[in-house]
């Protein structure tokens, strides 16, 4: 193995860092809970908790030995193993796109997090916060649904973290400082690990006494709801807010139709010419 090979980070050193990262989570502190959801490019679903699994059940099993290991952190990492083991081979005659359905994956997050909130204990409030870890680019066709996605979790205090490995995001930018969360694009990916522990394990409210890295330009660009491409200047409906590229008289998302008015200094002149 050569030094570039030792240093590239592969699928299953990033699942490694992630593993050691969800148990550092979990170790943190006893009520920490923990849900892990894989967007892929066709679909998103959640490695952890399995669907299937049954509480009690597992409290059943949980009399067989364990090699001393904490049950929880077992139970987990052996859950998340399968699950992506079945990913993977159930992706073999799919066709890839190097994106992912990150709009629907951070909706589901949102739906668990509401699920738990109202499971949660009466006098108990619970914090949740969101990592996306991205490897894949944006696609400015899911910017409704992401935006969407966003502006929901900052009303429900939901703090987004992103941990970039590739290509920057400006989606995940704009989400990160919406709810004030953090957005990093890691200078060096084989270090994962670091990252994820150093920047991302502490809660926001201890990450004000750290000396984290500073917060990045914004890129505040939308998508025009006609082409789906990202835009600095555009058209702006004055009735739904829906953003064009170009101008048309009639708004595509709520049809309002909109008078073409002439320069207000004809205007003034054809006025005047009347009242003469
Ligand atoms: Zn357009
Ligand atoms: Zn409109």
């Amino acid at each position: 193995m050569n030094k570039n090979q030792e240093k590239q980070l592969t699928l299953s050193k990033c699942l490694d860092s992630l593993m050691v990262f969800a148990n550092s989570h979990l170790m943190m502190h006893h009520m920490n809970k923990l849900a892990i959801i894989s967007a892929h490019s066709n679909a998103s679903f959640f490695l952890y908790p399995k669907r299937s699994s049954n509480e009690n059940v597992q409290a059943v099993n949980g009399d067989e030995s364990h090699d001393g290991k904490y049950e929880l952190f077992e139970r987990m990492n052996e859950d998340v193993k399968t699950e992506i083991k079945d990913l993977v081979l159930n992706s073999v005659e799919v066709e890839f796109e190097n994106d992912s359905l990150i709009a629907g994956a951070l909706s589901m997050s949102l739906c668990y997090i509401h699920r738990m909130e109202k499971e949660c204990p009466v006098g108990i409030k619970l914090s949740a916060r969101v990592l996306v870890i991205k490897a894949a680019d944006d696609n400015p066709a899911q910017y409704m649904n992401f935006m969407n996605s966003v502006f929901t979790a900052q009303k429900q205090n939901v703090v987004i973290d992103a941990c970039i490995l590739e290509s920057d995001s400006g989606l995940l930018q704009q989400a990160c400082d919406i709810t004030g969360g953090m957005y990093l694009k890691i200078p060096q990916p084989a270090g994962l690990l670091q990252y994820l522990l150093w920047v991302y394990l502490p809660d926001p409210v201890s990450r004000e006494k750290l000396n984290l890295p500073p917060r990045v330009q914004v890129d505040y660009r939308a998508a025009c709801f006609c082409h789906r491409n990202l835009i600095d200047i555009g058209y702006v409906c004055s009735v739904c807010l829906s953003i064009f590229c170009n101008f048309s008289p009639i708004c595509s998302t709520c049809q309002t139709t909109f008078k073409i008015m002439a320069p207000p200094k004809l205007a003034k002149k054809k006025s005047k010419k009347a009242a003469g």
